[in-house]
């Protein structure tokens, strides 16, 4: 697509999965294979134990690796949380903030999700604001409203900061479900998104599509003009998948 403004941006979310022996041939699988498909932005973001891991195996791949979480806090006595400062330390480039996951399983709120995301920001770091409606919403016809509601704590952040984020637009009802929204679904809310940032922001910022991303439906997706790239689950735990939806 040469009207594509946007570097895309292919982002695996291994959630809680992995082993130090697994991420190893993973890594190595990865860092082997992407040469091949240097076209777009790759990333892995791991659980925090396996940042240094990753860190070390992807230094010099061209591949960034980042966290699946962060703390709203700067540091503190707040056990068992992780700064970003923290994941700065590690090299970071990115951190999902939002996942439906951390959203429904953990009760994060929409302010919350901005205040992760601005201080992922203050570090340095890329945050990928994640937002998405549940499959009941979907059918209420409520999903611009629901996603209008969860960003409008982050677009008050503003627009210097506006322009440093990703957003990543993944429909519940289609994450870890096999159950794909349609190239034209996806655009539609894509583009519904895209409308509610300012002009000078809204061709830079770029906007990814999760839920049941393989590599068999990227394309597809990816033909979209406001789809840049992906967030992906569950294929993003084999290399040669994850890196086939890299090279569509
Ligand atoms: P999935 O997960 O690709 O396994 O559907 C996507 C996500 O939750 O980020």
């Amino acid at each position: 697509n040469t009207a594509q403004p946007r570097k895309r941006l292919v982002i695996g979310n291994w959630k809680m999965h992995g082993n130090q022996a697994a991420n190893a041939s993973l890594l190595d699988g990865l860092c082997a294979g992407f040469p091949a498909v240097r076209a777009c932005d790759l990333a892995v973001c791991v659980p925090f134990p396996y940042l240094g891991q990753a860190g070390a195996s992807l230094q010099g791949s061209g591949i960034s690796w980042g966290a699946q979480d962060v703390s709203k806090h700067e540091q503190g006595a707040y056990t068992g949380e992780v700064s970003a400062a923290m994941l700065a330390d590690f090299s970071c480039s990115w951190v999902l903030v939002g996942h439906s996951e951390r959203r429904s399983i953990h009760g994060e709120s929409d302010q919350l999700v901005a205040d992760k995301a601005q201080a992922a920001l203050a570090a340095g770091l890329t945050p990928v604001v994640c937002v998405g409606e549940t499959l009941e919403q979907n059918e209420a016809g409520t999903t611009d409203e629901v996603i209008a509601r969860q960003l409008a704590p982050v677009l008050a952040l503003g627009a210097a900061a506006l322009e440093k984020i990703v957003i990543a637009y993944e429909p519940v009802w289609a994450i870890g479900t096999g159950r794909t929204a349609t190239p034209e679904q996806a655009q539609q809310v894509h583009a519904a998104i895209r409308a509610r940032l300012d002009g000078s922001v809204a061709a830079k910022v770029r906007i990814l599509y999760g839920g049941s991303v393989k590599a068999a439906n990227a394309a597809s997706l990816f033909t979209m003009p406001d789809i840049d790239g992906a967030l992906v689950g569950g294929a993003a735990l084999m290399a040669e998948e994850f890196l086939r939806i890299a090279a569509a």
